[in-house]
């Protein structure tokens, strides 16, 4: 028997140090977000991901009573993405969050099922996507493949 340490790498930033580019999209992602329906978490979740052609385009979650018929901004972008744009690659996804229940102190990462999806997309695509969300007040968390999210990703 060994053990098998695996290294994630996470980039911590301030906002104010993000690149215009990153400063834009998490604009577009928070102005996603002011559209969520998000009546029942009160998580109002904003998406937006950067295309090589340089589109951005920008989902939001969408909730229901029922609630496993409610989807996540994540998903709600990458199947329109994957339905509008499939010859396109995803080069970045920024998630952000606008809720009163928002914790300054916490990292607020996408969810599982979100993360398979988003490897399915960079299989896909055979190109590392970077995902950025939030860790805290003013602050957001980089990693530059999804495999930083979902470790010894299920692929067939
Ligand atoms: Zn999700």
């Amino acid at each position: 028997m060994k053990n098998i340490e695996l290294k994630l790498v996470f980039s911590e930033y301030e906002l104010s140090e993000l690149s215009d580019d990153d400063k834009n999209l998490y604009a577009r992602a928070m102005d996603a977000a002011k559209a969520a329906y998000a009546p029942y978490s009160g998580f109002s979740v904003g998406a937006a991901c950067l295309l090589d052609n340089g589109e951005i385009f920008t989902a939001n979650n969408q909730e229901n009573a029922a609630y496993p018929s409610g989807l996540c901004a994540e998903r709600t972008l990458l199947f329109f993405v994957g339905a509008n744009r499939p010859d396109q690659t995803i080069v970045k996804l920024m998630v952000v969050i606008k809720s009163k229940l928002k914790d300054a102190k916490k990292v607020y990462s996408p969810c599982g099922a979100c993360r398979q999806v988003m490897a399915e997309y960079q299989n896909r695509q055979s190109h590392p996507i970077q995902l950025i969300f939030e860790s805290g007040e003013n602050k957001v968390l980089v990693c530059n493949k999804v495999d930083d999210l979902l470790p010894y990703i299920f692929r067939f």
